[in-house]
């Protein structure tokens, strides 16, 4: 492809446009960064920073990522890549209860799976919002003197019948006029474990009758006794996202906070919070900015980590990694690549709204990495013997073995050859054989000729059953002087090539098949629970035969099984002497009816 015609299918990116004006306004320029995160005076005492942006990616440790958070990671990550700046990873830990030293690993392990890294010029941008409840405890008093945030002792209910609704402007608590004195007492109070759950909340004293309900006094600290994963017991107060975020952003110099839509009426208390800490000499200039991008959704894929973790418990998938998940790890496990999410990352673009593409995207990206990369091999999924029933006639004896070869990969000479044998019974797929061929079929019937693909000419005579009637063999004879690459080879000509593994040379494996989790596009569609939705077929296992050059094969290694798909050897069960391969996709796309 040329550059042209690539720039052509470029879909849009308005965040680049963004990045882009602000490298040309210099908004970021001569910015100092005090070698990590840190206040206004921590930063002022550092050099010009050298990353010309920073981004992050903030994931909450509460589950594992899936394709959703992939969009993020690309996004954050390769923006950062392109523009010669830095991408945090961010641990957004500051809700106690759902989090777990578990998922920080899980996340780790699949962002550098994916291709990224937080580590630049000998430094680490591995960080965790939990590390600065000190200083977000500290800004909540400067906002508390500075007569900004008040402690609020009504009720949940009370709070929530006062904020008003989109009609309705809300209505101040009584608690709204109390001095700073008094408000920074009773925040001490909470903070030293003297009340319980729920007593009261800090907020931010705005305007209860803004139009943006998240300015009607947004709460910035709750109490919760509870253990923190990363701070233990040392908390019993703890921040609300909405008011942590902006600050971890700010602490870490981040130039642009991309998140997802759902934020986009956050974003007025997102700025007005750090303007006020900037006065208050807490932080300085230039602020980091919010822009909002939307998700992205694939057809029949559920994304929320709530629900996923349930289809872990429940037993539908077997564990976070099962290969039908839309996790990073399942996705890993069954075969995509890096590379594949990558490009579909990027061939999404960034847009304005939230988007929905079908998981064939994801395929067709994966086809394009490893079309390319894979080898080749045989392989026979649902497997029937075919016996060659004039072999001694044709080769002398029954224990001949008629040597073949084939490229490891047909556009990629320097990979050589795959050799294998040819010999009298040899195992084809089920669907190979029709006693009574319909319309259009060119492969085994009696009377016809087809070629072993790399192998020679076969006659089919006719096909052996068992009392059920069932097909048990097939039968064919060898016609003789056809063999692949020789000069009688075209000789004969036949209308069907077929895949096909000798029966004294084949390895036994383990073969699973995967389709879409969920049997309709949209699993909740009309309110219903994803649980009525699911494909009964969306795993079925198969005992096949391979070629022999997959003898030792590693696990987490792909191939393309020719005309099957592309497939992995599983990363979990495969043996070298037992193996297991699981198909990524097969070469087209045949999800679609
Ligand atoms: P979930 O709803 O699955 O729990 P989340 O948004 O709560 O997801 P976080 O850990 O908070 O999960 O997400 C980390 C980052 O990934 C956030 O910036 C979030 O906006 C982004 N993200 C999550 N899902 C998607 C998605 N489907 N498309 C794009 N970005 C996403
Ligand atoms: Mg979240």
């Amino acid at each position: 492809m040329t550059a042209s015609a690539k720039d052509e299918i470029k879909p849009g990116n308005f965040l680049r446009a963004i990045i882009e004006r602000d490298l040309d306004a210099g908004t970021y320029d001569h910015r100092p960064w005090g070698g990590s995160p840190g206040d206004a005076a921590h930063q002022a005492a550092g050099a010009p920073d050298p990353a010309r942006i920073r981004t992050r990616f903030p994931p909450e440790p509460n589950g594992y990522l899936h394709v959703g958070h992939a969009k993020s990671i690309c996004l954050n990550f390769g923006l950062a890549q392109d523009y010669g700046g830095i991408c945090h990873l961010r641990f957004d830990d500051t809700n106690p209860e759902k989090e777990e030293q578990e998922y920080v690993d899980a996340i780790v392990e699949m962002v550098h799976w994916l291709g990224y890294d937080w580590n630049t010029g000998g430094a680490s941008h591995l960080y965790y919002a939990s590390d600065y409840f000190d200083f977000m405890y500290r800004a909540a008093e400067a906002l508390v003197n500075a007569g900004l945030a008040y402690v609020d002792e009504q009720s949940a209910d009370e709070m929530r019948l006062h904020r008003g609704d989109f009609q309705t402007p809300g209505t101040d608590s009584p608690f709204r006029n109390r001095t700073p004195a008094e408000n920074l007492a009773r925040l001490r109070e909470m903070r030293d474990g003297l009340h319980p759950d729920g007593a009261m909340v800090l907020r931010a004293k705005i305007d209860m009758a803004s139009p943006n309900i998240n300015l009607r006094d947004p709460t910035i600290y709750r109490i919760k006794h509870a253990h923190h994963h990363n701070t233990g017991d040392r908390w019993c107060i703890y921040p609300m996202y909405a008011y942590a975020h902006p600050i971890e952003d700010a602490l870490e110099r981040i130039t642009h906070s991309f998140c997802t839509l759902e934020f986009e009426d956050q974003r007025p208390w997102y700025d007005w919070l750090l303007e006020r800490l900037v006065e208050l000499g807490m932080l300085s200039h230039p602020l980091p900015k919010q822009y909002e991008f939307g998700r992205l959704n694939l057809t029949s894929v559920m994304t929320s980590k709530r629900k996923l973790k349930s289809m872990v418990d429940e037993g539908i998938v077997q564990g976070w990694d099962d290969p039908r998940m839309p996790t990073l790890a399942g996705m890993r496990r069954r075969g995509y690549t890096p590379e594949s999410i990558r490009k579909m990352a990027a061939d999404t673009g960034a847009s304005k709204t939230n988007i929905w593409i079908d998981y064939s995207v994801l395929d067709i990206a994966l086809r394009d990495d490893l079309e390319g990369k894979a080898p080749r091999a045989m392989a026979v999924l649902e497997p029937l013997p075919l016996k060659l029933t004039n072999w001694t006639e044709v080769f002398g004896s029954e224990a001949h073995r008629e040597p073949c070869h084939a490229p490891a990969h047909p556009q990629r000479p320097e990979l050589g050859q795959r050799r294998f044998e040819l010999g009298p019974e040899v195992w084809i797929e089920r669907e190979d054989f029709e006693e009574v061929p319909p319309k259009g079929f060119f492969r085994l019937y009696p009377g016809n000729k087809v070629r072993l693909k790399y192998g020679v000419v076969v006659e089919c005579t006719g096909c052996e059953k068992n009392a059920a009637g069932e097909v048990t063999a097939v039968l064919a004879r060898v016609i003789p002087d056809t063999k692949s690459g020789t000069p009688g080879a075209d000789a004969v000509k036949v209308k069907g090539t077929i895949t096909w593994v000798a029966r004294h040379d084949a390895l036994a494996a383990e073969v699973r098949l995967f389709e879409r989790l969920f049997a309709t596009d949209q699993p909740e569609e009309g309110g219903r629970d994803f649980r009525d939705n699911l494909n009964p077929h969306s795993k079925r296992v198969l005992q096949g035969w391979v070629e022999p050059t997959l003898a030792g094969a590693p696990a987490a290694a792909h191939w393309q099984f020719e005309r099957h798909g592309y497939f992995v050897s599983d990363r979990v069960d495969h043996r070298p002497e037992q193996p297991v391969f699981n198909r990524v996709t097969a070469l087209k796309d045949s999800t679609r009816k």
